[in-house]
């Protein structure tokens, strides 16, 4: 018996493709395609989340039966899953790029949880879509592995996200090109189940805009607010504008939520901003380990680097704007499209005082501690610290006596240490002075810092272990590394390892520190 209760409203209350007919194809007037999954030969569950299967309401013996990774690997639906693709469009890499649509991801239904709260279920690596534009609609089991691992670490950073259910591995082999470098093999597939309130994307509104398509943009709106933000009053224009408002009050958060843990999204084409603010789209992401805004782990978008860490807030910006001019038409006046995008603006702002004031353990962000924390960026940037390890232990150096010693395991390279050893003990003593002048008790303040500065990230080599065990058949660093980040601020007794920097063989390693969007 499964537990889940459905109610399938985006496809009930919205215009679908009037074709079912398998092929890629051009899909006007229709925000999606129904489509079955196609069946995998040997589907396995290799790791779920037991948060996300206790919020659905799955029991221990229901995820261990046979029946749990049939569904999830697609090859046996229940009566009340109405299978669809979405429709979208998006700018990647800054260019329009027309119809876009889930190639490869399949929404089974909106379940309705017991606390009422409701969640898409989407299977990613199902098979071919409409919208699958000549690709097999599959994906690997590397990249899964990242995508389900990544969804709910983020979760427990405390940082808005989709969220995974469930690894199914599919018994079946993918071919991929990992570097675009004309060296194809088979690699394992998988399957993760991706849960959100909404999959709805920034690109799902570009698409009927870019095509002059403004009954089925505004349908696609109302049902938006009603389904997504249904705490929005009013009517019309100004329910439009305070909808578009807090979509840029959101994302505002969410990109200073990945800035504070050292994040980078990788690929923030338009396609991949959630409506609702969640991080959305778990492709070649990655973890700064040495302090550095440049970086991206993209190799796609090593040249330009448009979408590398520090980036992400001017980005984000701009794809906000993006939206922006794809909902003008539902607006007389563009002036509440403008104060969204002021929003942002503010909102950012904001949330980077708060993270400064938290990195560093203040009571609040003064005149002065922002540049504070640019000069310590800029120190970490010449010196190569850990970003991660430098904040975590910023909180041991004893203000009565700020010496860099306590900070020695963030430095990557002790000569590079020595060269600007005065330039951080100096900064210490002004970090010290600021202290001395804030009011935070001791006690507070650590635990302030502790619930900013996280422990456990989940690094770029880490991920790539579990996934080498796990292309070898045994999955538990998968489950250990799950485990690991459940609890991303606590100090856990026996688990250092997964604390510490990236080691040397990690430092140009693909998987490690290069990524493509090859999944
Ligand atoms: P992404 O870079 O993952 O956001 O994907 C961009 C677009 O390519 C989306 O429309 C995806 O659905 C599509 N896509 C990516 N990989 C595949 C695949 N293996 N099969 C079909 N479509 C894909
Ligand atoms: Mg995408």
């Amino acid at each position: 018996m499964s537990p889940l209760h459905f109610d399938n409203a985006f496809v009930r209350e919205l215009a679908g493709d009037p074709f079912d007919a398998p092929g890629p194809r051009e899909v006007p007037g229709a925000c999606f395609s129904r489509v079955m999954p196609t069946p995998v030969a040997a589907p396995r569950l290799l790791a779920h989340s037991a948060e996300m299967a206790a919020a659905l309401g799955f029991e221990a013996e229901a995820l261990a039966s046979d029946g749990f990774a049939q569904m999830f690997g697609g090859n046996a639906l229940l009566p009340d899953m109405q299978p669809w693709a979405a429709n979208y469009g998006g700018h990647q890499f800054g260019v329009w790029a027309g119809q876009l649509g889930d190639g490869r991801a399949i929404s089974l239904g909106e379940v309705v949880a017991a606390g009422g709260e409701r969640w898409e279920l989407q299977l990613k690596g199902a098979g071919p879509t409409p919208y699958s534009r000549g690709a097999d609609g599959r994906a690997v089991l590397r990249s899964s592995i990242r995508e389900f691992l990544c969804s709910e670490a983020m979760h427990h950073l405390g940082i808005p996200t989709t969220r995974a259910l469930c690894l199914v591995g599919t018994g079946e082999a993918v071919v991929r090109d990992m570097l675009y470098d004309g060296h194809p093999r088979a690699e394992p597939g998988a399957i993760v189940c991706r849960a959100a309130p909404s999959f709805i994307r920034f690109g799902s509104f570009e698409l009927p805009a870019s095509r002059g398509d403004t009954a089925l943009l505004r349908q696609l709106a109302d049902f938006t607010i009603r389904r997504d933000f249904p705490h929005l009053a009013g009517q019309g224009e100004s329910l439009y504008g305070d909808w578009f408002g807090e979509i840029c009050a959101r994302t505002a958060q969410l990109v200073a939520g990945w800035l504070r843990v050292g994040f980078v999204h990788g690929v923030m084409n338009t396609d991949n901003m959630s409506i609702l603010g969640l991080t959305l789209d778990y492709g070649p992401y990655g973890w700064v380990d040495d302090y550095d805004p440049d970086w991206t782990p993209n190799t796609t978008d090593a040249q330009r680097r448009r979408y590398r860490y520090g980036q992400q807030p001017n980005v984000a910006w701009w794809n906000l704007s993006r939206l922006a001019a794809a909902l003008a038409p539902l607006f007389g006046d563009v002036a509440p499209l403008q104060a969204g995008l002021d929003r942002y603006a503010a909102t950012y702002a904001e949330a980077d005082r708060a993270n400064i004031a938290a990195k560093l353990g203040l009571a609040a962000c003064r005149d002065g501690d922002a540049a504070l924390m640019q000069s310590l960026q800029a120190l970490l940037h010449d010196a190569e610290v850990d970003m991660t390890l430098w904040f975590r232990g910023l909180a041991d150096v004893d203000p009565a006596r700020p010496q860099l010693e306590p900070l020695h395991d963030a430095f990557y390279d002790a000569s590079k240490r020595r060269v600007h050893e005065a330039a951080f003990v100096d900064w210490l003593a002004r970090y010290a002075a600021r202290l001395a002048d804030d009011p935070l008790p001791v006690a507070v303040r650590r635990a302030r810092m502790d619930a900013a500065n996280p422990r456990y990230v989940l690094r770029n080599y880490l991920a790539q272990q579990s996934i080498e065990r796990a292309e070898q058949g045994d999955c538990s660093g998968i489950h250990e590394l799950l485990d690991v980040l459940r609890r991303p601020y606590d100090e856990q007794a026996g688990r250092e390892a997964y604390a510490g920097k990236r080691p040397d063989w990690a430092r140009h390693r693909p998987g490690c520190s290069m990524l493509s969007c090859s999944s």
